[in-house]
């Protein structure tokens, strides 16, 4: 069965996308640890990162350095942490979440649930810095 993230990819899930390639595409965390958490993933189903191929896992991280760099301008944080977890959604894809302290990438806190339109709201704030 498609995992959830390529469901989200085939347009089938919606989602709010700050920036995409032909391999790859980045959104927002529904269920966000701060506010512009985003995920970057690979179009295609991998479940665990170290079974990528060399070259894909560099395109991965490649992919993410506009999308960090696009949430360091956007959103009000010191740096932005990046993470690799997997182990709810059994896709490859990479954390990276604005940070004011370590708390902010402590994954067993409780996550934050925002509106759509807050979601909506700041992934035009990323997309606009890339
Ligand atoms: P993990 O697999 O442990 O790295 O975590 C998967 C992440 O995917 C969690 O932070 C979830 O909040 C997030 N997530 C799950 N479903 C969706 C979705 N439909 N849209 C956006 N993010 C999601």
């Amino acid at each position: 069965m498609a995992s959830i993230f390529s469901k989200i990819i085939a347009g089938e899930i919606p989602c709010h996308r700050v920036y995409e390639d032909d391999k790859h595409l980045a959104f927002l965390d529904i269920n966000p640890l701060a506010m512009g958490h985003v995920l970057c993933v690979p179009k295609m189903e991998v479940d665990y990162m170290y079974d990528l191929t060399e070259d894909a896992l560099a395109d991965l991280w490649k992919f993410t350095k506009p999308v960090a760099k696009a949430i360091d301008k956007s959103m009000d944080c010191l740096r932005v942490g990046s993470a690799v977890i997997g182990l709810e959604v059994p896709h490859v894809h990479i954390h990276l979440i604005p940070l004011q302290s370590v708390e902010d990438i402590n994954f067993s806190r409780p996550k934050l649930n925002p509106s759509k339109e807050d979601l909506a709201d700041i992934a035009q704030r990323i997309r606009d810095h890339i």
